[in-house]
């Protein structure tokens, strides 16, 4: 019956639109439309009224009406009862007369009911002309095909029959499958379409269908099954809209945001499309990513004429070599195949290369490619993780020269994967402020007290377990999402220092900071915000920055210019790690430093290595020379403070002293 529905759904806004209330009846009595006025004058909503018996009428008369019933559904003539007693929702009784005609939307006989309302009589006539043209409508808008249940055609109306070119004798008994295309795999939709029809279902899509001299063309399509009184449906109908031109239009924007215009090769949206649609079929195939090397500098050194030889030249020894299978460029100078084909064969590409040279006025142009390939779905299963493991594989390529295609390894595959678990679950840290702060504390050396702590990062995932900030950092840095670990960070830090200040102890705090933090121009405004919400003083808060930091901060102006406001507001920065990175005598005069933090592999092997003595006893000169504090880390034994001491070391932290600690411990050290 709801298929039924689903026919006059088109014709609703019409049934809706009559003023008087209305509804119709199958064979069995039962409400298949139901409109708004029927839902005003009786109070029942659709929901409640369709697919049941009217709830309206006395019980008792029902059967006074049965062989009435009979007689209209097997009329074609039109009734007119006099006004029967109808009960609305609210228990009103209304005296209505109603009007009855029978009609039939292919098989299914269906009975127009009109109630007749005082008002409305008049228009009692109009309104069997107003459903005929409603039949009219849906005949006149939609392409229309009656089907048996064998699946042949009983009847095409007008607007199918122009457009497809059949003419009504020919078409009748034929099978609905012929009006399909073969897809390449020898099935038509119209399996699909039948599949469900016959499963009571109703269907409804885009697909394509050939006219009767095989011409294709498209349709919106909606089939519905159609059921008489038994379980099964016994016939069917499709109602069609013509798409073509709007098809034809889709095609064109697609080839036009599909395809690279330089090369023909699609592009990289395309690329994501096709790898898609092949994991979802589960086809298995590498994915090769190639990249030209040194391609800009190869711009550089012939001309703009030379780019586009290359690159077409480069696109045909693609062709040839990997023929049917799936090429993309997806930036300048990078491209990826999609192959079944095996690594053997793939790493075959660069003598193939070489056997093919490209000339470019003449002379051999030198070309070196890098290549990676990864497998679906041995190595990775999504297309953004194909596509980062083939980007990792590149790279260790070009760190190594280049001119190679490799597959990582299954090691590296296990590290890609560990990452990008970490960034998803970092996600959730972040949000859920999963994250924890400990502290651990610096001794100073001549007043023997503890006066700083460092604040370091701790992440215990439920999912993933704890993630040591050697792991994660990096990974966040790479993702961006160190910005919010530092303002987490921050935040919380400072909090703690407010707190410890408020109950008359001033120790100040240490944070880690990454130079990506700093490249965001409003770490002024933020660190600012962050320390006057907390109520901590300027004085308490350090900031530690890497050597790495430091190389990169020396480029940047605007990076040393917040780093010097910052010291103006008293803030302290601590150059760490002092000693593995390139100690650059231009960035320590350049930046705003005023501590130096010595690495721990230097204490490490303090007490064994007179060198290593030498070496320290220096860098303490250095800093001092410099008039900069200098503190030492990884200090786990009292020979090591003692060393540390003499040599006129200002403070030492490390396991000695005590490990990273929660806040509630700090303070019972102190
Ligand atoms: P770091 O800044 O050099 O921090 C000192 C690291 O050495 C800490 O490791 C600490 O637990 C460890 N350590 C301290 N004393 C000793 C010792 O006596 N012996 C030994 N063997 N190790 C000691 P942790 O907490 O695993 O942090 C590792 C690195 O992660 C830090 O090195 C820092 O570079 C980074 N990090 C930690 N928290 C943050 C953060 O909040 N932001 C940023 N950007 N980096 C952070
Ligand atoms: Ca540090
Ligand atoms: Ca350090």
């Amino acid at each position: 019956m709801n298929d039924i529905q689903t026919i006059f759904q088109a014709a609703n806004p019409v049934l809706n639109q009559t003023p008087y209330p209305m509804m119709i009846l199958n064979s069995e009595g039962l409400v298949v439309v139901w409109n708004r006025q029927a839902e005003k004058t009786f109070g029942y909503k659709q929901e409640e009224v369709i697919g049941n018996s009217t709830p309206f009428i006395e019980k008792e008369r029902t059967n006074l009406y049965k062989e009435l019933w009979q007689e209209i559904i097997h009329s074609t003539e039109l009734f007119q009862l006099e006004p029967i007693a109808v009960h609305t929702k609210s228990g009103e009784i209304l005296n209505i007369p109603i009007t009855f005609k029978s009609f039939t939307i292919d098989n299914s006989r269906l009975i127009f009911c009109q109630f007749i309302m005082a008002s409305s009589e008049q228009k009692k006539i109009g309104s069997f002309n107003e459903f005929s043209s409603i039949r009219e409508g849906l005949e006149s808008s939609f392409m229309m095909l009656s089907i048996d249940n064998e699946g042949l055609i009983t009847y095409a109306n007008d607007l199918f029959l122009k457009y497809s070119n059949w003419t009504p004798k020919r078409i009748i008994g034929k099978s609905f499958w012929k009006m399909f295309p073969e897809q390449s795999d020898g099935t038509t939709i119209a399996d699909t379409i039948w599949g469900e029809l016959t499963k009571g279902k109703i269907w409804k899509g885009e697909v394509e269908k050939i006219t009767k001299d095989g011409q294709s063309y498209w349709v919106d399509l909606t089939a519905i099954p159609i059921y008489t009184s038994s379980q099964t449906p016994s016939s069917f109908i499709t109602l069609e809209n013509n798409i073509t031109e709007k098809k034809i239009l889709q095609n064109r924007l697609e080839k036009i945001a599909y395809i690279d215009h330089e090369t023909g090769l699609m592009n990289r949206y395309r690329l994501e499309q096709i790898v898609n649609e092949m994991i979802a079929e589960n086809h298995h195939f590498s994915f090769v990513y190639f990249s030209i090397d040194q391609f800009y500098s190869l711009k550089e050194l012939y001309n703009n004429q030379a780019e586009k030889v290359l690159l077409q030249e480069f696109t045909q020894r693609m062709k040839m070599f990997f023929q049917d299978s799936s090429m993309a460029r997806i930036n300048t100078n990078e491209f990826v195949v999609i192959t079944p084909l095996g690594e053997w064969f793939i790493q075959g590409f660069l003598s193939y290369l070489e056997q093919h040279p490209i000339y470019v006025n003449g002379r051999v142009l030198p070309l070196s490619i890098s290549g990676g390939i990864t497998k679906y779905p041995d190595d990775q299963v999504s297309f953004t993780h194909l596509m980062k493991a083939s980007h990792a594989a590149i790279q260790k390529v070009q760190a190594e020269g280049g001119g190679n295609i490799v597959s990582l390894s299954k090691a590296d595959h296990k590290a890609l994967h560990t990452k990008s678990v970490i960034e998803k679950r970092l996600l959730v840290a972040l949000d859920k402020k999963d994250l924890k702060v400990l502290y651990q504390p610096q001794l100073d050396l001549k007043s023997g007290r503890i006066t700083t702590v460092e604040a370091l990062v701790r992440w215990d995932d439920e999912e993933i377990g704890s993630v040591p900030p050697d792991i994660l950092i990096p990974i966040a840095e790479e993702t961006g999402l160190i910005n919010d670990i530092g303002s987490f960070m921050l935040e919380q830090a400072c909090q703690q220092a407010a707190e410890w200040h408020k109950k008359g102890i001033d120790l100040k705090v240490s944070i880690n900071s990454s130079v990506r933090e700093f490249q965001d121009k409003n770490m002024v405004k933020q660190i600012r915000k962050i320390l006057e919400e907390t109520g901590c003083p300027t004085e308490l808060l350090r900031i530690e920055i890497t050597e790495k930091f430091a190389l990169e901060a020396e480029a940047e102006a605007s990076i040393i210019q917040q780093m010097k406001q910052l010291q103006n507001d008293g803030i302290v920065f601590v150059l760490d790690d002092f000693g593995t990175g390139y100690a650059s005598f231009r960035y320590m005069q350049l930046l705003p430093l005023s501590q130096l933090k010595i690495d721990q592999a230097f204490i490490s092997s303090i007490q064994y290595q007179p060198k290593s003595q030498k070496l320290i006893q220096g860098i303490i000169h250095f800093g001092k020379s410099l008039n900069m504090r200098v503190l030492a880390e990884g200090v786990e034994t009292q020979e090591q403070q003692d060393i540390l001491t003499e040599f006129g070391c200002d403070a030492i932290q490390g396991f000695h002293v005590s490990r990273p600690i929660e806040a509630s411990e700090v303070v019972k050290l102190l």
